[in-house]
């Protein structure tokens, strides 16, 4: 077996040992003699593990009890629709900072169901940096506050939760949720699709405060209303059983590995050693962010002179360094250093980084 290390922005690397105790427990989960895929949702072994992975959820999170944890499908794209569905009455407003391609998506699904106002937005200065929190035109009356935490293409990341006083803060955490301790109490809603740092494409986490589920007015379809999902424990259908699972397994190996503290200063170990080896590379290599704002999660960055991509991705993949391509809305590359990407692998990117450099001088 030859495993590469793998810096794909998603779906991404998940932790080693989930993936070998699910091959393990592949054909006979739990005693069961059948792979959890293969069992109903309403049988007392998932259901058990599903409040187990709920649980373990809430612990790693430090979730307060007037949060409800839903685990939806859709991605995260469906829910920069769903979000004003629930969130929103008929003609109300809600304000979107816009910093990326996300969270500029978010505020395009959501025009139909809400009006949309960009509050704040750096688009003019192509996402290198995060518009100043003073600079934020913010409504009082609106429905809610939306922001992307973490930009996945464009690699910028908010470090705190910005102050938005009482209107509820709804972020987008898709690429950066369970990368560090976060105080939940500050959001009304979260949500993150699950291929970065969770496990498999196709789950959705939805963390919302309970007294917003009772906001939805308008006519809609069951399925689309949280307030359903959580009153039937996100059984309203059924759910993605094996994501469930997985999320689940990698719940436990976080808990075994210190939870979000010691993520958070790995995360900040891996990131900083890369953007050292970007920096310190005499202009070779190249990341525009702001610094203080540059993701921990995806680290885009150019080399000084284009026509080496080919080359660069073609060593680098013969190296052993997987989909370092970097999105074509920001070209060059990326490596995205999720909970999954060890230490070890940041090592062997930066040590080829380095060679390649002296070789294509
Ligand atoms: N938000 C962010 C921050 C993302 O990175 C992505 C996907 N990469 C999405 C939303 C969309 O997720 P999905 O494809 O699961 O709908």
């Amino acid at each position: 077996m030859s495993r590469v290390w793998n810096f794909s922005a998603g779906p991404a690397a998940m932790p080693l040992p989930v993936l070998e105790r699910a091959q393990r427990e592949l054909l006979d989960w739990n005693g069961s003699g059948a792979s959890v895929m293969e069992q109903s949702h309403r049988g007392k072994r998932f259901m058990t593990m599903a409040q187990q992975v709920e649980a373990d959820l809430r612990e790693l999170m430090g979730i307060p009890d007037h949060y409800a944890v839903l685990f939806e499908q859709g991605g995260a794209t469906q829910h920069f629709a769903q979000i004003p569905m629930n969130l929103a009455r008929e003609g109300d407003r809600a304000d979107y900072i816009v910093t990326g391609h996300w969270s500029e998506k978010a505020a395009s699904e959501a025009a139909p169901y809400v009006q949309v106002n960009v509050a704040a937005t750096s688009k003019a200065e192509s996402f290198l940096r995060m518009p100043a929190r003073e600079t934020w035109k913010l409504d009082s009356g609106a429905a809610y506050v939306h922001i992307a935490t973490n930009e996945t293409i464009h690699g910028v990341q908010f470090k705190h939760a910005p102050e938005v006083g009482d209107v509820p803060l709804v972020a987008d955490m898709s690429s950066d949720i369970l990368s560090g301790p976060i105080d939940v109490s500050r959001y009304g809603l979260i949500y993150a699709g699950a291929q970065k740092n969770i496990g498999p494409s196709g789950l959705v986490l939805v963390i919302i405060r309970r007294d917003l589920l009772e906001r939805a007015t308008r006519p809609m379809a069951k399925i689309f209303r949280y307030a359903e999902h959580a009153a039937h424990d996100s059984m309203l259908n059924t759910p993605n059983t094996w994501g469930w699972y997985l999320a689940g397994l990698t719940f436990q190996w976080l808990k075994e590995n210190g939870g979000l503290a010691a993520m958070d200063v790995l995360n900040r170990q891996k990131s900083q050693m890369l953007y050292a080896a970007i920096d310190g590379s005499g202009g070779y290599y190249r990341n525009p962010i702001d610094p203080p704002v540059r993701s921990r999660m995806n680290v885009p960055f150019t080399l000084h002179d284009s026509s080496l991509d080919a080359a660069f991705l073609q060593e680098s993949e013969a190296a052993g360094l997987l989909a370092l391509k970097g999105h074509k809305a920001v070209g060059g590359m990326r490596a995205s250093l999720y909970n999954a990407v060890p230490m070890e692998a940041v090592q062997a990117l930066v040590d080829f980084m380095s060679e390649f450099s002296r070789r294509h001088g």
